[in-house]
Parts: C-alpha cells; sequence; structure tokens
C-alpha cells in the first residue's frame, strides 16, 4: 500500500463517490493497493478490509483519530483521540479460510463475512443475519440429516453471528469512552469506510478550492497545480491571498 499524491485522491473519491459503501471500500483499497487484484480484495473478511482502511487512513492522513460521540445519557459532546498504530498492533486479524463450529449437535462450515457477502445481502433486498449466514455458511450437518441455514433453531444461528463477530474483532472496532459531564461509561462504534470517506471529501474540496484559486490567479491547469507539492502550492496562495 502506498500514500496517495493529490491526483490520486481526487480520482479516488470520483470514482467512488457515486458508489455503494461496499464497492466504495474496493474502490479506496484497488487504488491505494496496486499490488493486490480486485477479486482478492473482494475476498477479504471485513475485518482484514478494515485493517487495509486503517493502514489507508494512516499513511494519508495520520496515526492519530480524533472523534466525537454523544453520551447516551445526559447528552453531552464528547471527543475522543486514538492511536491506528496502537489499534492494529493491540489485536490480529482473522483469517479468511474455511471454518467450522459445533453447537447442540450441528456441525456447521462457515467462512467470516467478506465484500462478496455483503453486497449479495444487499441485494436479495433488507440485509439480515440469516441472510449473511446464508451466504457464509457453505454446510450444516446435523445428528441426523445436514440442514439449511433457515432450518437452524433460532439459538444455533445467534450462536453462530456471536462466535464469527468475536473471531473478527476488526470488524467491529469500538472505543470505550468515559462522559466528562455525568460519567457514564459507553463503547462507540467506530466506522473506518465512513470516517475515511467524510475526511477524505474534506481533502478534495479543500484541494479544488486551492485549484480553483490558482487557476484564476495564474491561468495554471488543474493537472499542473495537483502536480506541485503542498508546501509550493501554499506560496503561491500565501502571494494571492
Ligand atoms: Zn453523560
Amino acid at each position: 500500500m502506498h500514500a496517495l499524491t493529490p491526483t490520486g485522491l481526487l480520482k479516488v473519491w470520483e470514482q467512488g463517490e457515486g458508489q455503494h459503501p461496499i464497492d466504495r471500500a474496493l474502490t479506496l483499497l484497488a487504488v491505494a493497493c496496486p499490488e493486490k487484484n480486485l477479486s482478492d480484495l473482494a475476498h477479504l473478511n471485513i475485518g482484514q478490509r478494515d485493517t487495509l482502511l486503517f493502514r489507508f487512513r494512516q499513511l494519508n492522513f495520520g496515526s492519530r483519530m480524533d472523534s466525537y460521540a454523544e453520551c447516551p445519557k445526559c447528552g453531552a459532546e464528547l471527543e475522543s483521540s486514538m492511536d491506528i498504530e496502537k489499534l492494529l498492533s493491540s489485536q490480529t486479524s482473522a483469517d479468511a479460510g474455511e471454518r467450522s463450529a459445533a453447537f447442540d449437535g450441528f456441525v456447521i462450515r462457515y467462512h467470516l463475512p467478506n465484500s462478496i457477502d455483503l453486497a449479495e445481502c444487499f441485494k436479495s433486498g433488507i440485509p439480515s443475519s440469516l441472510s449473511l449466514l446464508e451466504n457464509c455458511v457453505s454446510g450444516v450437518t446435523g445428528e441426523v440429516e445436514s440442514k439449511s441455514v433457515r432450518e437452524l433453531p433460532q439459538e444455533v444461528t445467534s450462536s453462530l453471528v456471536s462466535l464469527m463477530s468475536e473471531q473478527d474483532p476488526f470488524s467491529d472496532v469500538k472505543i470505550s469512552m468515559q462522559c466528562n459531564q455525568c460519567g457514564h461509561q459507553f463503547s462507540a462504534l467506530l466506522d473506518i469506510l465512513s470516517f475515511v470517506w467524510k475526511e477524505l471529501t474534506q481533502k478534495v474540496g479543500r484541494l479544488l478550492q486551492e485549484v480553483y484559486i490558482l487557476a484564476v490567479n495564474f491561468g495554471w491547469s488543474e493537472r499542473d497545480i495537483l502536480s506541485m507539492n503542498s508546501s509550493r502550492r501554499k506560496i503561491y496562495l500565501d502571494m494571492v491571498a
């Protein structure tokens, strides 16, 4: 993976802007990781994908992430800060291979959800944990005969969903927070894709504003302006400020 140039950031934003978030994540990673093909990226489980998205964020926008949440008890606006390097070194991401688990006499073969499974779920209508399981489970052997996911008792499917989430902790990164107003402790979900996309959109807005100012004042093309490094662009921007 490598950091993107201003032109690269603009291109990837343009490509992903109209896409569903599942495709948008793959678009970002395909541009940032030219050494990986799209099919390999699509088969990464969500924890592996999100680990790469954290790396993308670190390379392009830095390791420190400031996020905001509302205290669910008193409504106070809270700020928290975390370090991507620390987060990534605290957990190992799960591999994407086939696994098996036994619950109540059923042996279930499955893999952890990847982008293809998520996309299939959305295609078939309103996504549910059951439709996700149908995509991730490759076989169920019962005490008597094999069964489909929908024939399994609800306790079994719930246990499997919990196990999959435990086995892929990076698919669901939560930040522990404590309210400085009322002392309430809670955990807030950190959706790295939305986080990165919001930052990328802001960055693109700033870049295009710089292009506009320099093009109007000096008559240069967008390509020429974006090919300058940020320090050089800043000197020209200061001249016309
Ligand atoms: Zn509070």
